[in-house]
């Protein structure tokens, strides 16, 4: 089983509503957020290419912040086998804000936690999908088993093709699951991390 989100940027607007529904869902305050959307441009003038990445934890599958973390607030649940944080176990050292390679971690000072998007686990439970993908205005993101043909996100990524697949850069060898697509007509994927923090 490998749950994650495939993400279509062919599709992508740069709308803002994944952050939105993000921020509604786990009740974030103002400036907090788990998911961003980030500007990718290259080229020169007149000759630019420019798509939007939302940003977000990547579900690595060998992730660095789960090997590092000393306590094991950061563990893989057993029955999605997402990345989450258990804000119970977690001491606030942030040794996972400095080992994940993709700024997908913040640190809450008031709670003296780690926080970072758990694919709304609590809605996953409720047989809903999370706030993101269902309130996505142009139904570019989607949830589900990579390992399961049937999936909404196996049936993406069938469609799109693997030379349209992209991943983050494997910093690290942290192997992340998140798919974003983008055909050469859009854009050319940026093989790069640029710099970014939630
Ligand atoms: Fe951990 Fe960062 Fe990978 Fe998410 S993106 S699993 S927080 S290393």
């Amino acid at each position: 089983m490998r749950n994650c989100l495939v993400i279509d940027l062919d599709r992508c607007s740069g709308c803002d509503s994944c952050v939105v529904a993000c921020k509604y869902a786990h009740g974030l305050d103002l400036g907090v957020c788990w998911n961003r959307v980030q500007q990718m441009e290259s080229g020169t003038f007149p000759d630019v290419e420019q798509y939007w990445l939302p940003r977000q934890c990547q579900q690595c599958e060998d992730a660095p912040c789960l090997n590092v973390c000393p306590t094991g607030a950061t563990y893989r649940e057993d029955t999605y086998g997402i990345v989450i944080v258990d804000e119970e176990a977690c001491i606030g050292c942030q040794l996972c804000m400095t080992a994940c390679p993709y700024g997908a971690r913040r640190f809450d000072e008031d709670k003296n936690v780690v926080e970072k998007c758990d694919c709304c686990i609590d809605r996953l439970k409720k047989g809903e999908q999370p706030a993101c993908v269902h309130n996505c205005c142009t139904g570019a993101r989607f949830f589900g088993d990579l390992d399961d043909p049937d999936s909404d996100v196996a049936k993406a990524v069938a469609a799109a093709g693997e030379e349209n697949c992209h991943r983050l850069p494997d910093n690290g060898g942290a192997n992340p699951r998140t798919v974003y697509i983008l055909h050469a007509s859009t854009a050319a994927w940026i093989d790069a991390l640029k710099d970014f923090s939630l």
